[in-house]
């Protein structure tokens, strides 16, 4: 009986590329809802020499979450497509906030951490500093805001945390978990009432960390911050679809999952009234809450925990411009919810990656308060007025562009709130204890980033071989 592999997102492939890698012979089929695999990740061209990103845009090279999603790349042959942001490029070297009406940017070298740089009134070292006499406060889990004006300080939760939070989950500092981007953290404040403690200890306790190669190698040697590819992130999934074709994996677009039912070992999924797939193990790397959908009739209590993780609407607006009309070369600038600007950040896309004379651009909107801001249903028109009125604020661009695409992705970012990891735990208990076919690996779960759920697959692969 063919393993079925529920979405064709980045997650989805992944879990039938390492499916092939550890099961060659057996039979896989991955079911996606809509007319194409890569879900979020979609690169447009409105010309031969403009990309506009519609979701994910940059891959970290680094860790372990880094290292594998570098040898997948290796392994597809993709390595010649890589292209790279090091260390010392502006898009590296320069991030910045905007804050009362102006733009700043973020410390990022060591020098910079002795001086005091605006918004923030002390140097950054000295917030660093506090780390050593803050008391600990024992919780099972808290906001990462709350955790870091705890150790660092309001104003480090404030113009670093709360942005950055809005750049990764375009959600709200206040309400996601601290495990989210600092778990380590959190834990060494934990077990042995500070960070930098925490961070000695480990000094002397670590293991080596794994030698690299290949690729991760280079990425190192060479100080590679970011990368996306030469044609945009969907070479990623178009590769990886390529591949997994090759290996006769099928792929059925337009097939949303409607219902989900166990019976005995077995699982039986069904799309619409009239088809009916039946397999001996379920891969879902559909969102949470679309599972929960589709298991509620037979399991409404995991259905429950699925739907709680709730995901964010944002508004992407993809802009380009003739000419270069950048004065600050960067990556972008994130927009800290305390000043009440209704974008979450730019991101200097012909920056990041140049590939003619003219300036792309990408807005990114809404989030945690897209509703707040712009209602149900907003009107395209409506959300590039808004786009385009504060890149006139903000960076002085009154020009129309020559091309501009609006998006509006719904419930496109889980938010990891408060109590996140738990709600996970308690998932994986109720499959383990019911002993359904079933594993479960994608953004809602582990991580949102591309390696995240590129890695999510691949655990998930591993557990269903070793049975
Ligand atoms: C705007 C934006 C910017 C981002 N930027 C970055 C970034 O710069 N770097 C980074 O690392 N990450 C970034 N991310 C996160 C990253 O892109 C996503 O977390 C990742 O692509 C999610 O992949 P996935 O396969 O888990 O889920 P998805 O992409 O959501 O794929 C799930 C698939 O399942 C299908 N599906 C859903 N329900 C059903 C059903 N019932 N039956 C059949 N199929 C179904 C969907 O159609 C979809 O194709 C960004 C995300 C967004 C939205």
């Amino acid at each position: 009986m063919s393993k079925i592999i529920l979405g064709g997102g980045i997650s989805g492939l992944s879990a039938a590329y390492y499916l092939s890698k550890t099961l060659p012979k057996h039979p896989v089929t991955l079911v996606e809802a809509s007319n194409r695999v890569g879900g979020w990740i979609k690169s447009f061209k409105p010309t031969n020499e403009v990309i506009f990103e519609q979701g994910p845009r940059t891959i970290r090279p680094t860790g372990p979450p880094g290292a594998n999603t570098l040898s997948l790349i290796e392994d597809l042959g993709l390595t010649d497509q890589v292209l790279p942001i090091t260390a010392s490029h502006p898009a590296a070297s320069n991030r910045m906030v905007y804050v009362e009406g102006k733009l700043h940017s973020l410390p990022s070298s060591i020098v910079s951490l002795f001086t005091t740089q605006k918004p923030f009134t002390k140097p950054m070292v000295r917030y660093l500093m506090r780390d050593l006499y803050a008391a600990r406060k024992r919780v099972e889990d808290e906001s990462i805001y709350d955790f870091t004006s705890r150790r660092f300080g309001e104003e480090f939760a404030e113009y670093l945390i709360a942005p950055l939070i809005c750049g990764v989950c375009a959600g709200d500092a206040k309400e996601v978990s601290v495990k989210f981007l600092m778990k380590k953290q959190f834990e060494y404040e934990q077990a042995y009432g500070s960070i930098s403690k925490g961070l000695l200890r480990n000094v002397f306790q670590a293991s080596k960390p794994e030698a690299l190669q290949g690729l991760a190698l280079r990425a190192r040697k060479e100080r590679w911050r970011i990368y996306s590819f030469g044609n945009g992130m969907e070479t990623l999934p178009e590769a990886l679809s390529g591949y997994i074709t090759k290996q006769g994996i099928g792929v059925v677009l337009n097939s949303k999952c409607t219902r989900l039912e166990f019976v005995q070992n077995e699982a039986q999924l069904h799309f619409g009234e009239s088809k009916t797939l039946k397999t001996n193990h379920v891969i879902s790397s559909i969102p949470s809450a679309s599972l929960g959908e589709v298991v509620k009739h037979q399991h409404p209590r995991l259905a429950e925990l699925l739907t709680s993780i709730k995901s964010v609407n944002v508004a992407v607006v993809n802009l380009h411009y003739k000419g270069q009309l950048i004065r600050r070369p960067g990556f972008g600038f994130l927009v800290p919810p305390k000043e009440n600007v209704p974008i979450l950040g730019v991101i200097y896309d012909s920056c990041c990656f140049p590939r003619s004379k003219d300036t792309v651009l990408t807005v990114m909107m809404g989030g945690k308060w897209f509703e707040q801001l712009f209602g149900e249903d907003p009107s395209e028109d409506y959300l590039l007025q808004v786009a385009r009125g504060q890149l006139h604020t903000i960076l002085g661009i009154k020009q129309e562009p020559v091309h501009f695409k609006v998006s509006i992705l719904q419930k496109c970012i889980p938010q990891y709130v408060v109590g996140h990891d738990e709600k996970v735990r308690e998932i994986q208990e109720y499959i383990d204890t019911n002993k359904l076919p079933l594993s479960v690996c994608g953004a809602s779960y582990h991580g949102v980033g591309v390696n995240d759920v590129i890695l999510s697959a691949k655990k998930v692969v591993r557990n269903l071989s070793e049975r």
